[in-house]
């Protein structure tokens, strides 16, 4: 039971999870159509008092009346499995309203490229169109292979998922950063810094990157074999002093992803390195899903890393947040950016709310993206059985939310009496801080 079910006057907003796990559709479970007609009646007769029809619109009490009796039913043809994935959209709570622009795509829906060594695919303005801050790629890469040495426009910041890889980057003053990452660790690549990426030993790796342009693309980088294979030879040779038999065995197209050796041991390429290695500015960040929570309640935790204690991250900030079965990320905006998320685990829900009193609620897995625009006020809810996991991503140097919650509780009672419609006894209940995550 969800926490609108308990509050609410009436059960029509019951969410579909509860009542349809693997029947989402409201004609095929004559239990759950029973319910919804016999509730319908008392539902539309309380929904009236609260609100007259719009003039614009849909009322509330069209959106109640649309979910009884057999109103809500389809007949004609549907994908199935793509409804039981999403009950929300399917049915959606009485409480949306309008239609707002898509915020939901999934990798696994998306182009994938697949070469010797691994494979890459990515989400970006092109899925979801109102993403012009961040896009996401997410890659694999088996043991030795590599990602091609190469440099973008974008900067790039990644969490490993699975795996271990060693990444390095150089800095325009020569000196180069290496370092070896596993799952939950982060690296960040400054745009323009050359870098790379190579799966180590075992099952290799695979990873996120998330980079501060909507309309990045993984087909648009700049890579060593296509910048040296489009040089004339006779300048590569004034350049590099290699002759024209060297250079007709360089790669005469793009390696982009391909398998390799796996590399000698770390310290040995820092011994390489000797005094070129780079040690002030760390590119990587150890133990993202580990750490200390800047937020922790029974409902689970949330993780922020932004420029404060990853100081390379510049233009990036992300908030990890681990949320317990029937647990919510709590109603909040966010100030300074939209927000770009990737779900790493779990099943949920998401309503984002806008301006001109639009709404909608989207479901989530593992795998998928969300997007929110700038300010707008959304919670997320674990609907499943396992704990969610996912990544809030913002093109900011600093993590910053808005809690609903904590603004009503900083209201004088006849301020938010006013406004509420509440007695002060009802006001007062609502948690007196920013928790971030609330437990079922
Ligand atoms: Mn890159
Ligand atoms: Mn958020």
């Amino acid at each position: 039971m969800t926490p609108q079910d308990r509050d609410a006057p009436a059960p029509e907003n019951a969410n579909p999870n509860d009542d349809a796990q693997d029947a989402p559709l409201a004609q095929s479970r004559p239990d759950f159509l029973s319910r919804r007609a016999f509730v319908g009646t008392a539902a539309i007769a309380s929904a009236s008092l609260l609100s007259a029809a719009g003039a614009l619109g849909q009322s509330r009490s069209d959106a109640v009346a649309g979910r009884a009796g057999e109103y809500a039913s389809d007949p004609g043809p549907e994908n199935k499995a793509l409804l039981t994935l999403n009950p929300d959209s399917n049915l959606p709570p009485f409480t949306d309203r309008g239609n707002p622009a898509p915020f939901w795509y999934s990798f696994d829906l998306t182009a994938k490229r697949l070469q010797g060594g691994g494979w890459t695919h990515q989400v970006t303005e092109r899925e979801i169109a109102q993403s012009k801050d961040l896009a996401g790629v997410n890659m694999r890469l088996t043991a030795g292979s590599f990602r091609e040495l190469h440099w973008h426009l974008a900067d790039e910041w990644a969490i490993m998922l699975t795996g271990k890889a060693r990444v390095s980057v150089m800095q325009p003053n020569g000196k180069m950063f290496i370092d070896d990452v596993e799952r939950g660790d982060l690296w960040y690549f400054p745009a323009g810094y050359p870098h790379s990426i190579q799966g180590l030993e075992g099952p290799g790796c695979e990873f996120l990157l998330v980079f501060d342009q909507g309309d990045f693309s993984e087909e648009d980088t700049f890579l060593l074999s296509e910048t040296l294979a489009h040089i004339p030879p006779e300048v590569i040779r004034k350049n590099m002093g290699w002759t024209r038999a060297e250079w007709d065995q360089l790669p005469p197209e793009a390696l982009y992803i391909f398998p390799a050796e796996l590399p000698g041991s770390l310290e040995s390429d820092k011994r390489f390195l000797g005094s070129h290695l780079e040690t002030e500015n760390q590119y990587t960040f150890h133990g993202a899903m580990t750490m200390k929570p800047a937020a922790e309640t029974a409902g689970g935790a949330a993780r922020v890393i932004d420029s404060t204690n990853f100081p390379v991250s510049k233009n990036v900030a992300t908030g990890i947040v681990t949320l317990k079965p029937g647990a919510i990320r709590e109603l909040h905006w966010h100030p300074n950016g939209s927000e770009w998320q990737y779900w790493i685990q779990g099943k949920g829900r998401m309503t984002v709310t806008l301006t001109g009193a639009r709404a909608r609620t989207m479901d989530f897995n593992a795998g998928d993206v969300g997007y929110v625009p700038s300010m707008a006020a959304h919670y997320i809810e674990n609907t499943g059985t396992e704990d969610v996991i996912f990544l809030e991503m913002f093109k900011t140097s600093q993590y910053q939310s808005i809690s609903v919650n904590e603004w009503i509780s900083r209201m004088p009672d006849k301020m938010a009496q006013a406004h509420l419609k509440l007695p002060v006894s009802a006001i007062r209940r609502v948690p007196g801080g920013q928790y971030t995550v609330l437990p079922k």
